[in-house]
């Protein structure tokens, strides 16, 4: 029977292992996962050697050996129950925690969805013990090193709506590799081994992150990568980026070499991977995806890294200032290649120890600490494989094109800025506005001129050219009148009729042809031809109003320039309207032969002027 249909269902407290196997559905989503979780463990509990062996994609089993502190026999059981852990015991723990795992869930909902035996020993013990079984058992004497083994068989085999979703054999162990690459790549100083059905599949030694990575990612980026290793901010607040930015020539056409660890935590986190995207923009075409592998180290307290169950995801406390961060020494690392080209490698690196206290208390051995030499021989070793012809003519050739286009890039946004009339900038007298660069929100023109930059708002100055032209025209009695061809008729008012008929001089005196056509409809057949582009009806409707508040011909003595001033506003350029560059060239024009231009007819300014030298102070330039 369907539950969601019967009403009369009481409300129940889910047993321990219903919980657990919701919870699985997060944490456990497929066999990558439990490798994941697995290997995670094994390192926070120190271990130096890794084995991991897979069955049919882990979904028939996984065991995975390490030689970590072990688990004493007594506390065996707590480690599979839920929310049982020894990572953390405080809030204040979690804000600073260190370990890979905290949430004290995984073996819980591991064993509450496969056959999981958990095997282990102490160095104090004299034997290993095991226990299985859900609810677990009592520990059993067993055989083994001091260490321990989490076997687990028969993924799924309670649940099985979970294993309809798992995909083929492969596909699973691809994901269950590349866990363990993201793994591996974070702790060279581990050595792994992997297995799959019987077979070795990879085998790493403890090394350094120069060579694991060269392993793991191949020999393409191990020849063309960056070394960077910065630091910046005190002690509380620092943040700490190093690893390897592969050069251009190793993008790929997929984002699949790209291992961002913060931490020590592999993360895929849209911030992050905007920032190196951002940082490559300019040496690397939109559809090639960098190579890299970058470890950001910051204070714990800093990100909070339970805001998703695998904690894939993370919340930087100020993720405006990583973002930053992040960006700008990625960018500083490629920029480098092309401020020192070939064969002079760069200055040394900052040692960074000593800068981030916390890294010695954790995730130490992240990376190594030899990025320093490092840094000289990815250099000299790209400088001799690019110069000697060592099979790498190609490459040599493209190394050109991106310090080329490196170099290139930031003179390339001068022109943009400045177009072409600058050059031939007349003095200041004759053009004193200068020249349109842009138009900023479609509210602001942004010029320059001879003295440096012109601030125009484009609707008040707009407004005070018609104005102005309004009563020029006005006082000259030489209103330009434009016939409309289809005459805009609208419903109006006996009052608005009224006024019509009654002012019909003054109407056309300012330019308006405005009549009833019925007791209640008003047609307009001309409109001042400055005002050609206005709403006509609300046009019509404004001097009407105002004509009948002033009494008729009163209107042109006393508020002739009110009056005026209203019909500039219905017909000057809306905000966020875009205009092209000859557009708001012109209204510059129209601005420096206007009378009273620097003001709209409302009293605010229609242009300011910020001169070179209070940009020069903006920038506390010179001080
Ligand atoms: P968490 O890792 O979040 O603490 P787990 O369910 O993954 O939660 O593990 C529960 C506890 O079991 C851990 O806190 C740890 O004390 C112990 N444990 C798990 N795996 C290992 C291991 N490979 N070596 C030593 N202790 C382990
Ligand atoms: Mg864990």
């Amino acid at each position: 029977m369907n539950a969601a249909l019967d009403p009369h269902r009481p409300i129940q407290a889910l047993s321990d292992q219903l919980i657990s196997q919701i919870a699985a559905g997060e944490v456990v989503e497929r066999p990558s996962a439990v490798v994941k979780e697995l290997l995670e463990n094994a390192l926070d509990a120190g271990a130096t050697h890794i084995t991991v062996r897979l069955e049919q994609g882990g979904v028939k089993r996984i065991a995975i050996t390490d030689n970590g502190r072990g688990i004493a026999p007594e506390q065996m059981r707590l480690a599979l129950a839920r929310h049982a852990t020894s990572k953390i015991a405080s809030l204040h723990d979690l804000e600073h925690v260190a370990t890979l795992g905290f949430r004290g869930e995984a073996l819980a909902s591991i064993a509450s969805v496969a056959q999981l035996t958990l095997t282990s020993r102490t160095a104090a013990a004299a034997h290993a013990w095991e226990i299985s079984g859900t609810p677990a058992g009592s520990p059993a004497p067993a055989s083994g090193a001091a260490g321990t083994t989490i076997d687990v068989q028969d993924l799924y085999f309670n649940t099985p709506a979970r294993r309809k979703f798992l995909k083929t054999e492969q596909t699973e162990f691809g994901h269950c590799a590349e866990v363990v690459r993201r793994i591996a790549l974070a702790r060279p100083d581990v050595s792994f081994s992997l297995s799959h059905n019987g077979k070795a599949i990879d085998h790493w030694n403890a090394t350094e992150v120069a060579q694991r990575s060269a392993h793991i990612l191949g020999d393409n980026f191990a020849t063309a990568r960056l070394a960077l290793d910065e630091s910046a901010g005190d002690e509380a607040s620092g943040l700490r980026l190093h690893g390897f930015a592969g050069l251009p020539t190793a993008a790929k056409a997929r984002a699949d070499a790209q291992y961002f660890y913060v931490n020590g935590r592999f993360v895929r986190d849209k911030l992050l991977t905007h920032a190196v995207r951002a940082a490559y923009q300019d040496v690397l075409h939109g559809d090639r995806y960098p190579s890299y592998v970058l470890a950001l180290e910051l204070n714990p307290a800093l990100v909070d890294v339970n805001v998703h169950p695998s904690k894939i995801e993370v919340r930087f406390r100020d993720s405006r200032a990583v973002h930053q961060f992040v960006f700008h020494v990625v960018q500083r690392a490629l920029a480098q290649t092309s401020a020192t080209a070939f064969g002079t490698a760069p200055a040394p690196l900052a040692s960074p120890s000593g800068a981030m206290p916390w890294l010695r208390e954790q995730q130490q051995t992240m990376f190594g600490a030899q990025l320093r030499t490092d840094t000289a021989t990815d250099i000299s070793s790209q400088f001799k494989r690019a110069n000697s012809g060592f099979g790498v003519a190609q490459s040599t050739a493209s190394y050109g094109a991106l310090f080329a286009a490196a170099a290139a890039a930031p003179e390339s946004l001068r022109p943009a800025i400045a177009p072409q009339p600058i050059q031939s900038l007349p003095g200041d007298d004759e053009h004193p506005l200068g020249f349109a660069l842009a138009q900023l929100h479609g509210v602001f023109i942004l010029a320059q001129n001879n003295r440096g930059l012109v601030l125009v708002d484009m609707h008040a100055a707009h407004e005070r050219i018609l104005y102005e032209q309004l009563k020029n025209a006005l006082d000259a009695d030489a209103m330009q009148v434009q016939a409309l061809l289809i005459p805009v008729t609208f419903y109006a008012d006996a009052v608005e009729v009224g006024t019509a008929a009654e002012s019909r001089a003054i109407l056309e005196s300012l330019g308006f042809d405005i009549s009833a056509v019925s007791p209640t409809t008003l047609a307009v057949r001309a409109v001042p031809a400055l005002l050609k582009n206005a709403d006509t009806q609300s046009l019509a409707r404004d001097v009407l109003r105002d004509i009948r508040e002033f009494g008729g011909s009163r209107v042109l003595i006393e508020r002739r320039n009110a009056l005026l001033g209203t019909l500039a506003c219905h017909t000057a350029v809306r905000a966020n309207r875009s205009l092209t560059g000859p557009e708001m060239n012109a209204l510059l024009r129209q601005m420096e032969a206007t009378e009273r231009a620097d003001q709209c007819n409302h009293g605010r300014p229609t242009w300011v002027q910020l001169a070179l030298a209070d940009l020069d102070k903006l920038f506390l330039r010179g001080q």
